[in-house]
């Protein structure tokens, strides 16, 4: 089974003359295992699209399952409870805390949830993102590309069955993009994660194994397999 499915999600802000129809009946399943991008131009509905997939918003209509969970049917404690422990976010803005070390970021959510860290996982993931040498250092400490490295590594330490990455290159120079998508392509290759990325920037798409393409709230077209930057 797949690891996220969307069945005919439809979002609606707002109401009467107001309402904006952001995503208008979108059906899409993304495989255990794979790498995707979601591209598409400005308002879009790629972010919405995103939140909706991940719980952090609610569908207007249509069904959104995570593997074996159907999220639309779910309360709003209950979410929370399955976003914890199923679901790990980047963001374009790293997200970490700067009085803790890069070590006490990537812990965080763990202790959050009280849960005890495994030591041995925690140790494969460092090595995965190349931060040995980086832990005691704190973000101010860190450059950009490996901020976004420790923000991976706080997403990937609970194990999470898909990770929702919202531009995750959106504010790292070329080279330090590079690495990050590098990461996130080991990521896939190496842990079997499951990765939804938004994305505008083709170069980072071309990282993925499938492109998906919004326009004005619908899935219009997709491209499979290695994508060469020429084709984006
Ligand atoms: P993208 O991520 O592709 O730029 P969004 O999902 O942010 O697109 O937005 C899709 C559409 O929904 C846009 O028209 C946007 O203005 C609208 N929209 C997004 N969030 C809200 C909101 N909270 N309230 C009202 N309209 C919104
Ligand atoms: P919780 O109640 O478990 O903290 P939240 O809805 O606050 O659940 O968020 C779950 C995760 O997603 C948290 O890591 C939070 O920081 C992040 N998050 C939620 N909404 C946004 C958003 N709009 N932008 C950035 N991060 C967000």
């Amino acid at each position: 089974p797949a690891a996220v499915v969307a069945s005919g999600v439809t979002k609606v802000y707002g109401t009467g003359d107001a309402a904006v129809h952001a995503l208008r009946g979108v059906d899409v399943a993304f495989a255990r295992g794979a790498f995707t991008a979601i591209m598409g131009p400005s308002g879009s509905g790629k972010s919405t699209l995103m939140h909706c997939l991940a719980g952090l918003d609610t569908v207007t209509s249509g069904r959104v399952a995570l593997g074996d969970v159907e999220l639309t049917s779910l309360g709003d404690k209950r979410l929370t409870l399955l976003r914890r422990e199923r679901v790990g976010f980047v963001f374009q803005a790293f997200n970490l805390l700067p009085t803790l070390t890069a070590e006490q970021n990537i812990l965080l959510p763990l202790e959050l949830a009280g849960r005890r860290p495994d030591r041995a996982w925690f140790d494969h993931v460092i090595d995965v993102v190349g931060l040995r040498d980086r832990l005691t250092h704190r973000p101010n400490e860190l450059s950009g590309g490996q901020q976004q490295r420790v923000a991976c590594a706080r997403a990937l330490v609970a194990r999470p069955e898909v990770i929702f990455a919202d531009e995750p290159t959106g504010n790292l120079d070329s080279r330090s993009g590079a690495e990050v998508l590098g990461f996130l392509r080991s990521s896939v290759r190496e842990m079997g994660q499951t990765i939804v990325m938004v994305t505008h920037d083709p170069v980072a798409a071309s990282h993925a194994d499938r492109v998906v393409f919004l326009r004005d709230g619908l899935i219009v077209s997709e491209l499979t397999g290695p994508t060469p930057d020429t084709v984006l």
